[in-house]
C-alpha cells in the first residue's frame, strides 16, 4: 500500500457540504437514494463500456448494488460492481465540485439560509448527502479496466481534507462506507433499509439487495449464483430491479414515475406530468417524457447549445444523452428517457445526426411534448401557470423553429395584458380572441423592457379607453417571437406603436391633418426636425400630450437600445413624433413665444422617450429645460 496523500476540498465543496448538511436534516434519509442512484450511473456506465469490451465484465457479469450494515462497527455500506474510478477520477470527482450546474447553484445561492435551503432542493446533492448521517465516509472503488493493485481508498470526514490511499481491490466497482453518526442508527435496520429502497429506489433497474435475515439454523438453500464479497451472506433483491419505463404502465404507481424522474434528472423536486408510451411498428421504442417543475440548474435548458436531459438507451443499455438529436432545442425543458429496440448498439452521436429512425423520434418526441402540454393545460391550470412561468420563453423559440407546429405552439403560450391579471403572464392568445370586440379585427401588443413600461406605454391610451385588450410583452424574446408571429386563428397581431393608427375599429379611418392642427404640427416639425421623422396628430393618445411611432417594419425602440448595448450598428430610422393635439401642454406651446416655444417642443420629445423607457441624450439639458418651464424663464436659444 503507498503512502496516504491528504488534499483539500475545493472552496465550493466546504460550501455545499456546509449546505447539505444543515439544511437537508429534516430529510436525512435522502442519502440513501443519492448514493444509490450513483451506483445505478456507475453500473450503467459499465454496461456501455463492456459493449466495446466485454471483458470487463466477464467474470461477474451481473450489475448489482448491495446494502450491508455493520452493527459493531456502526457502519452501513453502499456497495456496486460499476465502472468504479480511478485514483485521478477520485480526487477529480470526490474532491472537487465539476458540475456546471452546481456551480450555477452556489451563484444563486443568497447566503440566507432558509432560501439557501429551499433551493438546495432543486438540484441533485449526490454523494455529499452521505455526511448528513456520517462523520466519516470511507470510499473504496477500482476502476473496472484496472488492475487490482490499483484500487483507491478515499476517506474524510467533512470537514476540509480527505485523505487518498492505493489499495490492493479484488473487485471492481466501488463501495461507500458510512461511519454512522451517535444517533443514527435507523441505519442499520435491516426493516428501515427496505423500506427506504421500496419507496425512493423501486424504479432502479439493477438490482438493490440487502443481506437476507434468516432464522439461525436455516440450511443454505437458494444460495446466490453470483459470488457476493462476503461469503456467508446471503442476499434478497428488494427492488422491482426493472427498468422502470419496461413494465406495464397500470403497475406503476406516480410516486415510482416521480422517483424515476428524481433519479434521471439529479434532482429533488417533482414533474409537473409525463407522458409513457410504447411504439411497435416499422420501428419499436418506448419514450418517458417529464415535464419539469423547476428549471433545473443543471439541465442547460436556457442554453440552446449545450441540451441536457433526454436519455438514449437502446435495448436497456444507456447510450448517451441525446436530447440534441431526440428533441427540438425549443422543447429542451423536457427530460426522460427514449429506449430503441432497433437502433444499432454501437450507435455514434454522428450516425443519430442523420439517421431515419431517430428522426421519427424525434418527431414523435415533438407531438407527444406538445399533446402534453396541450393536456396539462386543459387538465391543471394551475401547473400550466408554473409551466408557463418557468419554460414559456423556452417554448417561443419554437415559432421560429418549428414552422409546422408554429399555430399549436402560440396556443400554448402566455401573456401579460391590460385585461390580465397584472404582470402575471396568463393569457392566452384564444382567450384574447374570444374577448376580442365584435368589430375588432387585429390582435394588439406592444413590446418593452419591462411590465410597467409596457402597461403604461401612451400608445395603448386610446385602446384602453375604448376597452380593447392589449397584450404587454416584456421579455427579451418577445420581440424576436413577434417577427414569427404575424396572425393567430387568422387574426392579424399589431404593435400598438408601430405604423399608422386607425382606431380600433374599422369605420375610424386615420384622416388628413386638419386645418386647424396645421399650424401646430409645422411649428414643432421645424423645433424637433433633428429628432423625429415627422409630426402628426394621434388618435393612439388620450392622457399623455405625445409619444413616438414606429414604421410598420421597424425595429422597437429598446431593441434598438439592446442592439446598440451589444455593440451593433443600427441604421438611424427616426421615429414620428404623434401628439395629442386637445392636452394642455400643447395649448400651452401653440401659445408660446419662441423661447418658450423651443423648450416646450424638446420636452414634449423628451417626454416621451423618457415614457417608453428610453434613455436621453443630455439629461442635464433635459433638466434644465425642464426647470425653466416650471418657473417660467425661459430665454430666446
Ligand atoms: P453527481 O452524481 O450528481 O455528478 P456526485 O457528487 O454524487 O454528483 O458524484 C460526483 C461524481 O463522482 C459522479 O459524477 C461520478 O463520476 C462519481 N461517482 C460517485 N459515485 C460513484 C460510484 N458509485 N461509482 C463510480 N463513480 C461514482
Amino acid at each position: 500500500m503507498s503512502d496516504v496523500q491528504k488534499h483539500a476540498f475545493q472552496a465550493e465543496v466546504q460550501q455545499v457540504l456546509h449546505l447539505v448538511i444543515h439544511s437537508l436534516y429534516s430529510h436525512k434519509e435522502i442519502f440513501l437514494r443519492e448514493l444509490i442512484s450513483n451506483a445505478s450511473d456507475a453500473c450503467d456506465k459499465l454496461r456501455f463500456e463492456a459493449l466495446a469490451n466485454a471483458e470487463l465484465t466477464a467474470s461477474d457479469s451481473e450489475l448489482r448494488i448491495e446494502i450491508e450494515m455493520d452493527p459493531e462497527a456502526r457502519t452501513l455500506t453502499v456497495r456496486d460492481n460499476g465502472i468504479g474510478m480511478s485514483g485521478d477520477e477520485v480526487v477529480e470527482n470526490l474532491g472537487t465540485i465539476a458540475r456546471s450546474g452546481t456551480k450555477r447553484f452556489l451563484e444563486a445561492l443568497s447566503g440566507d439560509a432558509r432560501a439557501d435551503a429551499h433551493l438546495i432542493g432543486q438540484f441533485g446533492v449526490g454523494f455529499y448527502s452521505g455526511f448528513i448521517v456520517a462523520d466519516r465516509l470511507t470510499v473504496e472503488t477500482r476502476r473496472a479496466d484496472l488492475a487490482a493493485d490499483q484500487g483507491v481508498r478515499w476517506s474524510s470526514d467533512g470537514s476540509g481534507e480527505f485523505e487518498v490511499a492505493t489499495i490492493e481491490r479484488a473487485q471492481r466497482g466501488t463501495a461507500v462506507i458510512l461511519h454512522l453518526k451517535e444517533g443514527e442508527d435507523e441505519f442499520l435496520q435491516t426493516w428501515r433499509l427496505r423500506q427506504l429502497i421500496t419507496r425512493y429506489s423501486d424504479h432502479i433497474a439493477f438490482p438493490i439487495r440487502l443481506p437476507e435475515e434468516k432464522p439461525v439454523g436455516d440450511d443454505k438453500e437458494g444460495e446466490d449464483a453470483a459470488q457476493p464479497v462476503t461469503t456467508e451472506t446471503t442476499w434478497e433483491t428488494v427492488n422491482h430491479a426493472s427498468a422502470l419505463w419496461t413494465r406495464p404502465k397500470n403497475e406503476i404507481s406516480d410516486e415510482d414515475y416521480q422517483g424515476f424522474y428524481k433519479h434521471i434528472h439529479h434532482g429533488m423536486d417533482e414533474a409537473l406530468t409525463w407522458s409513457h408510451n410504447r411504439v411497435e411498428g416499422n420501428q419499436s421504442y418506448t419514450s418517458l417524457l417529464y415535464v419539469p417543475s423547476k428549471a433545473p440548474f443543471d439541465a442547460l435548458w436556457s442554453d440552446r447549445n449545450e441540451r441536457k436531459g433526454l436519455k438514449l438507451y437502446i435495448r436497456r443499455v444507456f447510450i448517451m444523452d441525446a436530447s440534441e438529436q431526440l428533441l427540438p432545442a425549443y422543447l429542451r425543458f423536457v427530460q426522460g428517457v427514449v429506449d430503441s429496440d432497433d437502433l444499432p448498439l454501437n450507435v455514434s452521436r454522428e450516425l443519430l445526426q442523420d439517421n431515419k429512425l431517430v428522426s421519427q423520434i424525434r418527431a414523435a418526441c415533438t407531438k407527444r411534448s406538445l399533446d402534453l402540454l396541450d393536456k396539462l393545460a386543459v387538465d391543471d391550470a394551475e401547473k400550466f401557470q408554473q409551466f408557463s412561468d418557468n419554460f414559456g420563453n423556452v417554448l417561443k423559440e419554437g415559432l421560429g423553429e418549428d414552422f409546422s407546429n408554429r399555430e399549436r405552439i402560440a396556443k400554448l403560450l402566455r401573456f401579460a395584458s391590460t385585461k390580465g391579471d397584472g404582470a402575471k403572464k396568463s393569457v392566452s392568445l384564444d382567450q384574447y380572441v374570444e374577448r376580442m370586440k365584435a368589430d375588432q379585427s387585429v390582435i394588439y401588443f406592444v413590446t418593452a423592457d419591462s411590465y410597467n413600461a409596457a402597461k403604461g406605454s401612451p400608445q395603448i391610451e386610446a385602446l384602453k379607453a375604448q376597452d380593447v385588450e392589449v397584450l404587454l410583452l416584456f421579455d427579451r424574446i418577445d420581440e424576436w417571437m413577434v417577427g414569427y408571429l404575424h396572425e393567430y386563428n387568422g387574426k392579424p397581431l399589431r404593435h400598438v406603436a408601430k405604423g399608422e393608427f386607425d382606431g380600433a375599429s374599422a369605420e375610424d379611418k386615420a384622416e388628413e391633418i386638419s386645418e386647424e392642427h396645421k399650424p401646430l404640427v409645422d411649428r414643432l416639425t421645424e423645433l424637433l426636425k433633428d429628432r423625429v421623422k415627422a409630426v402628426r396628430p394621434s388618435k393612439r393618445l388620450v392622457d399623455s400630450p405625445a409619444c413616438l411611432v414606429l414604421d410598420e417594419h421597424a425595429m422597437a425602440l429598446h431593441m434598438q437600445r439592446l442592439m446598440k448595448e451589444a455593440g451593433h450598428e443600427i441604421p438611424a430610422d427616426l421615429p414620428v413624433l404623434e401628439i395629442n393635439p386637445g392636452h394642455a401642454l400643447l395649448q400651452r406651446f401653440a401659445d408660446a413665444d419662441d423661447a418658450a416655444a423651443s423648450d416646450l417642443a424638446l420636452l414634449l420629445h423628451e417626454q416621451a422617450v423618457v415614457a417608453e423607457g428610453g434613455q436621453l441624450d443630455d439629461p442635464a439639458a433635459f433638466v434644465q429645460r425642464m426647470n425653466r418651464v416650471l418657473t417660467g424663464t425661459a430665454q430666446a436659444a
